[in-house]
C-alpha cells in the first residue's frame, strides 16, 4: 500500500467522458490498496476563456478579482470528479485550495506556495476517502484566493506530495512523457526514460510547458520523484529525479521553444553608471521578471538596451519603461511581440565546445536571423522571428539528434 498523488491536466479532464475515464483510473489505484490524492486542472481551454471574459469586462481587470474568477475552472472539475467517484460507489471529497490549507504569498496571479497544512487531507484519507484537490489555487494570509501562475496545478501536486510525504507523485498529461523536444512540433522527438531535476528546470524555464518550473523546483528541494505519463494509456512515462551515474550522458538533452516573450528596446540612453538600475528597478518593483538583457554601446556616450519580458507582463513593462526612458532622455522605446526563443540544453555542454557554433550555423543555413543570444554553462538561447519558430526547432533537433534517428 502506498500514498499516491495523481495530477491530471486540462486535456485529461476536458469533458465529462474524460472525467469519468480519470475517475476509473483513480478508482483502480484505490482498489489496489493505495491512498489516493487527486489534483486537478480546469477543463482544457477554460482558464483561457475566463481570462478573455475578464478582459471583456474590464480593460484592466483587478488582480484579486481575476484570481477569484480563474480559480473557478478547477472548482468545476474537482466537484464533478468527486461526484463521478461517488457514483461509482467510492467515498470521495473535493477540497478547494483554502480548504486544503494551501497557503501562499499575496502575489496575485503568480502566487508562491508558502506552506501546506496537509492535516485535512490526511484526516480524509484516514476515513478511506479519495481526496480531490483543486490545483492552481491557494489562499493568502488575508484570506484572499490566489492562483499560482499558468500551469500551476503541477506545482500544487508536487507541493502536496512533499507536504504529506507521498510515496509517488504522478503527473498525467496528454503526452506519454518528457521528450527531447515538444513532440507536437517535431515528430522525430524521442521520449526520455529519465531526466535530472536540473535539466528539467532548464527545459521548463525555457518553454517546455509539460511541467511548470516551480513544480520542478519543489521536487528538487524536497526530493520528490515525479513520474510524467499519459492519462490515455498505461505506458511508463518519464521519471524526473536526481542526477545519477546511470543517466544517459548526452551533450544536448533537449530543445525548447518559448513564444511567450516579447522584446523591448530603449534607444539612446546615456552610457553612464546607474542607468540600468534606473530602468530595471521599477520593473522589479512591479513584480515583472526580465529574462534576456543585451546592451549595445553606441558612439557619443549613448547606449541601447534590449530586454525581454513575458507577454503577460508586456504592456505593463512598456508603460513603465516609457516613463523611465523619458526621464533619462532616451530617444525611443521599440517593442516587438512577434519573437520566439529557441534553446539548446544539456548538462554535457559543460565539457564540450562547439555546440553554440553548430546551433548558429544550422539557423544560418536556413536563413534564420538571430536577434538576441544568451548562454549559460548548460544552455544556449537565440531569439528569432516568430514565423521561423517551429522550423528552427526541427532543424536544431535534426542537428543534435540525427545520429539517433
Ligand atoms: P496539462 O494540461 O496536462 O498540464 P500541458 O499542455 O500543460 O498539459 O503540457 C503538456 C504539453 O507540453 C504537451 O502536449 C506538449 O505539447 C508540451 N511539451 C512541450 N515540450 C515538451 C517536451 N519536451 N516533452 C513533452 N511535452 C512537451
Ligand atoms: N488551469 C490552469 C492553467 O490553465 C492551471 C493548470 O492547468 O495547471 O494554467
Ligand atoms: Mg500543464
Amino acid at each position: 500500500m502506498a500514498l499516491i498523488v495523481q495530477k491530471y491536466g486540462g486535456t485529461s479532464v476536458g469533458d465529462l467522458d474524460r472525467i469519468k475515464n480519470v475517475a476509473a483510473r483513480v478508482a483502480k489505484s484505490f482498489d489496489e490498496g493505495n491512498d489516493v490524492v487527486v489534483v486537478l486542472s480546469a477543463m482544457t481551454g477554460v482558464t483561457d476563456t475566463l481570462l478573455a471574459m475578464a478582459h471583456q469586462a474590464s480593460g484592466k481587470p483587478c488582480k484579486r478579482e481575476l484570481d477569484v474568477l480563474l480559480s473557478t475552472g478547477e472548482q468545476t472539475t474537482v466537484s464533478l470528479m468527486a461526484m463521478a467517484l461517488q457514483d461509482m460507489g467510492y467515498k470521495a471529497e473535493s477540497l478547494l485550495g483554502f480548504q486544503a490549507d494551501i497557503h501562499t504569498d499575496n502575489g496575485a496571479g503568480k502566487a508562491r506556495i508558502m506552506s501546506i497544512g496537509g492535516g485535512r487531507i490526511k484526516a480524509l484519507l484516514a476515513e478511506k476517502k479519495i481526496v480531490v484537490v483543486a490545483g492552481f489555487q491557494g489562499v493568502d494570509v488575508d484570506g484572499n484566493i490566489t492562483t499560482l501562475g499558468r500551469g500551476g496545478s503541477d506545482t500544487s501536486a508536487v507541493a502536496i506530495a512533499a507536504s504529506i510525504k507521498a510515496d509517488a507523485c504522478e503527473i498525467y498529461t496528454d503526452v506519454d512523457g518528457i521528450y527531447t523536444t515538444d513532440p507536437r512540433i517535431c515528430d522525430k522527438a524521442r521520449k526520455l526514460d529519465r531526466i535530472s531535476y536540473d535539466e528539467m528546470l532548464e527545459m521548463a524555464s525555457l518553454g517546455a510547458k509539460v511541467l511548470q518550473i516551480r513544480s520542478v523546483g519543489f521536487a528538487k528541494k524536497y526530493n520528490v520523484p515525479i513520474h510524467v505519463r499519459s492519462s490515455f494509456n498505461e505506458e511508463k512515462g518519464t521519471m524526473v529525479v536526481n542526477e545519477d551515474s546511470g543517466m544517459e550522458q548526452l551533450v544536448v538533452s533537449g530543445i525548447t521553444l518559448d513564444k511567450n516573450e516579447a522584446r523591448i528596446t530603449v534607444k539612446r540612453v546615456p552610457d553612464q553608471p546607474g542607468v540600468s538600475a534606473k530602468i530595471f528597478s521599477p520593473l522589479a518593483k512591479a513584480g515583472i521578471q526580465v529574462d534576456m538583457i543585451i546592451q549595445n554601446t553606441r558612439s557619443g556616450g549613448e547606449t541601447d538596451l534590449t530586454f525581454t519580458v513575458t507577454k503577460t507582463d508586456y504592456r505593463e513593462a512598456i508603460d513603465i519603461t516609457k516613463a523611465v526612458a523619458k526621464e533619462l532622455g532616451g530617444k525611443e522605446v521599440l517593442v516587438a511581440d512577434d519573437i520566439a526563443k529557441v534553446s539548446v540544453i544539456g548538462v554535457g555542454m559543460k565539457n564540450h565546445s562547439g555546440v553554440a557554433s553548430r546551433m548558429f550555423q544550422s539557423l544560418a543555413d536556413e536563413n534564420i536571423n538571430i536577434r538576441l543570444i544568451t548562454t549559460s554553462e548548460i544552455r544556449i538561447s537565440c531569439v528569432i522571428d516568430e514565423r521561423y519558430a517551429e522550423l528552427a526547432v526541427r532543424i536544431l533537433h535534426n542537428e543534435f539528434f540525427k545520429d539517433e534517428e
